[in-house]
């Protein structure tokens, strides 16, 4: 914990309530394991990036094109993060500004979209985002959202399917990317479905940034007009987005985010952003990225080993959902998420494809391997994982297997500091 309370000296007295807050989360995130596949831990230095004085700037405009005076060192880091992250994904042009992966896809809408517009999303329960559609979402409210879905049997993605819908809707646009489908992404199958009906190709790689832009997954830039994607998932950055897009869009983009959109940009967020990806780009990134998959094969394996079944079978990237249909708890996800918290294994409730029950009671669990990966963890740590999920999930009730899973979970965080600084554990 030391390093970083050293620098809240300050906080500890003027403000104990969440200093004690920030400290607990600190033993709580060291002691425990996060599979949340939507998280990550980023490195001292986008920590260090983000807690400055650009949280205090107003820079409303564009690099050279601001609305307040002062910015000559906010386009510095605005354009570093910007030439970055074009180098990473090999786009043509970026935005830099969206403040989180919602709003970078609303943008997207404004930018290619009217209102009213039919578009196809990727179905919610079966892995898709909620801005992908959902009726609950300004995507699905203010657009026309027609959902393509997995194939029931095999519950993965069949694109000869989707070309027939598509022929059928003949949307504006074709949304693709996921959320919760644990198998790689044909984006050129996408481009040639968008192509066949004249439609917009827009991908969100929110969850696998990182796996395309190492090529361990196709990167989709090539075969999109718009690409989104947090910064703050497999990326490890800071919490927030960009936007990627061909030329002939750029400007459309840009307005859409600012004045459409947003006013002034985040730009101490922007500067962690673009120390993240300096980091990506990095060769060792590229191994990072290597074992997120190795370890998520390797946990994948260890919960089919102890009688867990998959959605698939198994994952090609950086997450999986256990089907708890199969053990008797369909519709008992929440138990079983809470269960797992109990013992300091931190996991999501989630739907599975056709879903027997509801959103909020749902019958999968979701997880993966980037925030364990950057803690250092690998294959053989996945099988303790593994074990130890199987045991609370067959016995989620169980207080006596929920306090062994915890022991077991708090003994194989000891070697895995996660910061310089908190080596001790408690
Ligand atoms: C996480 C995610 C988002 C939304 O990101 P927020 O930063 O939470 O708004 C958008 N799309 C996909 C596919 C995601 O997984």
């Amino acid at each position: 914990m030391v390093v970083f309370l050293a620098m809240m000296d300050d906080i500890s007295k003027t403000d104990p309530e969440i200093f004690e807050a920030i400290k607990k989360e600190g033993i709580r995130i060291r002691n425990g394991v996060e599979l949340i596949p939507s998280e990550n831990f980023v490195s001292k230095a986008v920590l260090q990036a983000y807690a400055t004085f650009f949280t205090n700037k107003y820079s409303e405009g564009y690099p050279g094109k601001r609305y307040y005076g002062g910015n000559q060192y906010v386009d510095v880091v605005e354009n570093l993060a910007i030439e970055r992250a074009r180098k990473l994904f090999g786009a043509e042009h970026v935005n830099v500004q969206p403040y989180s992966g919602s709003p970078a896809n609303q943008a997207v809408f404004f930018a290619l979209l009217n209102l009213g517009d039919a578009f196809m999303g990727f179905d919610l329960s079966a892995g898709g985002h909620l801005t992908h559609g959902s009726p609950v979402n300004f995507s699905g409210k203010h657009y026309k959202c027609i959902p393509y879905n997995v194939d029931k049997e095999t519950e993965l993605l069949d694109y000869d399917k989707i070309m027939k819908q598509a022929k059928e809707a003949k949307p504006k646009m074709i949304l693709s990317g996921l959320t919760a489908y644990p198998r790689k992404i044909d984006f050129r199958a996408f481009r040639e479905i968008c192509d066949e009906v004249n439609a917009y190709h827009f991908a969100d790689i929110a969850h696998i940034a990182g796996l395309c832009a190492t090529g361990l997954h196709q990167n989709p830039v090539p075969y999109c007009d718009v690409v989104t994607t947090t910064t703050h998932k497999t990326l490890r950055g800071p919490r927030g987005a960009i936007i990627m897009c061909r030329e002939q869009h750029a400007q459309a983009i840009d307005k859409a985010v600012f004045p459409g959109l947003q006013g002034g940009p985040h730009d101490h967020v922007n500067a962690a952003k673009a120390v993240a990806f300096k980091e990506a780009l990095q060769p060792d990134y590229k191994k990072y990225c290597g074992q997120i998959v190795k370890n998520a094969k390797a946990l994948a394996d260890s919960l089919m080993g102890n009688g867990l079944e998959l959605v698939t079978g198994g994952t090609d990237n950086h997450l999986m959902v256990i089907k708890l249909v199969n053990k008797g708890l369909a519709g008992k996800g929440k138990e079983v998420q809470n269960a797992l918290g109990e013992a300091e294994i931190y996991v999501n409730k989630n739907t599975i494809p056709y879903e027997p029950n509801t959103p909020f009671n749902p019958s999968g669990i979701r997880l993966g391997t980037p925030a364990i990966t950057t803690r250092g963890m690998k294959e053989s740590e996945m099988k303790v994982i593994g074990e130890c999920i199987a045991k609370v999930i067959g016995n989620h009730t169980d207080k006596a297997v929920i306090e062994k899973a915890k022991n077991d979970i708090l003994e194989l965080c000891r070697d895995f500091p996660l910061y310089p600084g908190m080596e001790v554990l408690r």
